[in-house]
């Protein structure tokens, strides 16, 4: 039974890829959006996990308008969320399948619709190789999304101690409360713990240098033309002292 349920997963996935649309030949803006959901390792919450349905047909074009602007043709066609037991992480994304541990779903406390937010942005990101020094935005611009429009609970600040280290978080903010309890200083380039940190970064960004900098960002990976010296050229200064003044402002909040 496993394997076989293998097989159909490697043939879905194959399928899937298969039906992904070329650079060439991308569906026009607006074309209608289909969402496969497979729930079979999901039976006790089932109604629960189609839910994702929904939110891939509002979401996914809307997130590619925010990143990308209203005429800009989505990625894929289709998209897939398989509910798997033993990820071992929570979700992972991969063109446009979504792979998300059912097990995990059963215990987390948030709604999961919210990871799939951010798996979500990174199926319209699919950037085709970010190079490594860019990783870290592409994690903060995927939960720079699902907290700013999703969420919206974004901040334009962290809660930082004057040694750089968060304080006054908790597990309702289980990144941030992860980074305080191992005392982890964000002083010196903390920007590179990505994820909530460098969402909160990016709307800092948005709000104080330069109200485009996300969409900017998201082309210059998308066309591979993404360099640190971006920063400098769009917000006056380089990314280091950028990430220094965002760290003072945020601690003079916390006094
Ligand atoms: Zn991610």
């Amino acid at each position: 039974m496993k394997l076989r349920i293998t097989a159909v997963f490697a043939t879905l996935m194959f399928s899937l890829a298969s039906r992904a649309w070329g650079a060439s030949e991308s569906p026009p803006a607006g074309t209608s959006v289909h969402a496969f959901i497979d729930v079979t390792c999901a039976e006790d919450f089932k109604d629960y996990a189609l839910k994702s349905r929904a939110t891939v047909s509002e979401w996914y074009p809307r997130i590619n308008e925010i990143l990308s602007g209203p005429d800009h043709a989505l990625p894929f066609d289709t998209i897939a969320i398989l509910f798997e037991p033993g990820l071992r992480v929570p979700a992972l994304t991969n063109g446009n399948v979504i792979r998300a541990d059912c097990n995990y779903i059963k215990v987390m406390p948030d709604d999961y619709r919210a990871m799939i937010i951010h798996e979500l942005t990174h199926v319209v990101q699919h950037y085709r190789g970010a190079p490594s020094n860019a990783s870290w935005i592409v994690e903060s611009i995927a939960d720079y999304v699902r907290h700013k429009y999703f969420e919206k609970d974004i901040q334009e600040t962290l809660r930082l101690q004057q040694n750089g280290v968060l304080s006054h978080y908790t597990n309702k903010e289980p990144y941030f409360l992860s980074l305080q309890n191992g005392g982890t200083s964000l002083d010196d380039q903390g920007y590179l713990k990505s994820y909530t940190v460098g969402a909160t970064f990016l709307f800092w960004l948005e709000k104080h240098k330069d109200p485009q900098i996300v969409q900017k960002l998201n082309l210059a990976l998308s066309q591979g033309t993404y360099a640190t010296n971006l920063f400098r050229d769009w917000c006056g200064i380089a990314l280091d002292d950028l990430w220094t003044e965002f760290v003072t402002q945020s601690k003079s909040k916390q006094s």
